[in-house]
């Protein structure tokens, strides 16, 4: 490639920060260009984006916070800045000496079609090629590792156990379910429509569920699909749910504290009313951050791959094409628009 070589970048840039629910308004597609050359001096890799990732996670880092945000792991996004999350990409060039033109990548990047990852220790070899690539945005990045980190470390999962999944057809919630199958536990897993409940049994195999939005009663609907209780709730959307949760624990039951999606956009927080059923269940409530465990990234890899491959763990995506897509994709996860894994197509393999 000649060393002057450009090409168009398309960019996701943050417009304002937000407060309650995300809008379009509030980021903007930029364009600009960009050189096909790693810069002279430090290590870098010039990867350009194939897949990208919509994830829940990022609408924290589009706040202003006091305190600048989870400063090691998300800081805010600053304004006029390109977002970021974690993609998928194809080498293009790169002064590192683990990185080299052609390798299949993913990792944090920015959203947009080419990015200068300096910060390298984020940035993985794809082992499966033989695989979607797309895979790696999801079942086989951070929200597959995410489940299975969750579920395997805090979870800690023994046969027979009484598993609950909430927002379950999501990206991190299908692979918890099948995880917890493969474990040899009893899974009940709740989401927010009528199609995504038929998911969980019929393509997921979980063994009941529940529509979260057309019951009146979230502990009684617990305790219909799970009459002796819970021992493992891998929760993603916190509130209402949790509180529900917590009433249905068994003894010495594991609440992962996974995520909280349904108190992102909320100025005031849902106070939680059960809290003390932790004591007289003897229950553990651990939260979760998937950063603390990518040193099992490599192992995960290789057994989520053989579970895809045996048809253990089958997928859902909710794919959009094009960068200009990605605002209205992320917004979406926010009202429950996307089925399956959400992420943006730029360049299909
Ligand atoms: P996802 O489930 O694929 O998509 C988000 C889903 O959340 C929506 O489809 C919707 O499903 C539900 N939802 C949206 N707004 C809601 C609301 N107000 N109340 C209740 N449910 C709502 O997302 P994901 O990537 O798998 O992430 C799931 C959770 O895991 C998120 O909370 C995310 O932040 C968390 N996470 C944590 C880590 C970590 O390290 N701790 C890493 C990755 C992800 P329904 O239609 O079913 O309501």
């Amino acid at each position: 490639m000649a060393g002057n070589a450009v090409a168009t970048n398309k960019r996701v840039v943050l417009k304002r920060h937000v407060t309650g629910f995300p809008m379009e308004e509030d980021m903007e597609v930029v364009v600009d260009t960009v050189r096909l050359r790693v810069p002279a001096g430090s290590p870098a890799v010039l990867v350009q984006n194939l897949y990208l990732s919509c994830d829940p996670w990022m609408r924290g880092r589009m706040s202003k916070h006091d305190d600048g945000g989870a400063a090691e792991t998300a800081p805010d996004f600053v304004v006029g800045e390109t977002l970021v999350n974690f993609g998928v990409g194809i080498v293009i060039d790169s002064t590192h000496p683990e990185f080299k033109a052609g390798d299949l990548v993913w990792g944090m990047s920015g959203w947009e079609e080419y990015t200068l990852v300096s910060k390298s220790e984020s940035l993985f070899k794809i082992n499966h090629t033989e695989l979607p690539l797309s895979y790696y945005t999801g079942v086989l990045g951070l929200t597959g590792f995410t489940a299975y980190a969750s579920f395997m470390e805090v979870g800690r999962p023994k046969k027979g156990d009484f598993v609950f999944v909430s927002s379950a057809s999501g990206a991190v919630g299908q692979v918890a379910g099948q995880l917890a199958k493969i474990a040899g536990c009893y899974v009940v897993g709740s989401a927010g429509s009528d199609e995504k409940v038929d998911l969980l049994k019929t393509k997921f195999g979980f063994d009941d569920t529940f529509n979260y939005k057309s019951e009146t009663d979230l502990a009684a609907a617990l305790k219909r699909c799970l009459p002796d209780g819970i021992d493992i709730y891998v929760d993603n959307m916190g509130g209402a749910t949790l509180d529900a949760g917590l009433l249905n624990m068994r003894w010495g039951g594991r609440v992962v504290v996974c995520g909280m999606i349904s108190q992102y956009n909320l100025e005031e927080q849902y106070g939680l009313r059960n809290m003390y059923r932790i004591i007289p269940k003897a229950l553990r409530v651990e939260g979760f951050n998937v950063t603390g465990y990518f040193h099992m990234y490599s192992r995960f890899e290789e057994e989520m791959a053989g579970y895809i491959k045996e048809g253990k763990v089958v997928v859902v995506q909710d794919v959009v094409e094009g960068i200009e897509s990605a605002p209205t994709a992320l917004i979406g996860l926010f009202s429950g628009k996307n089925v399956g894994k959400q992420l943006v197509a730029l360049i299909r393999e």
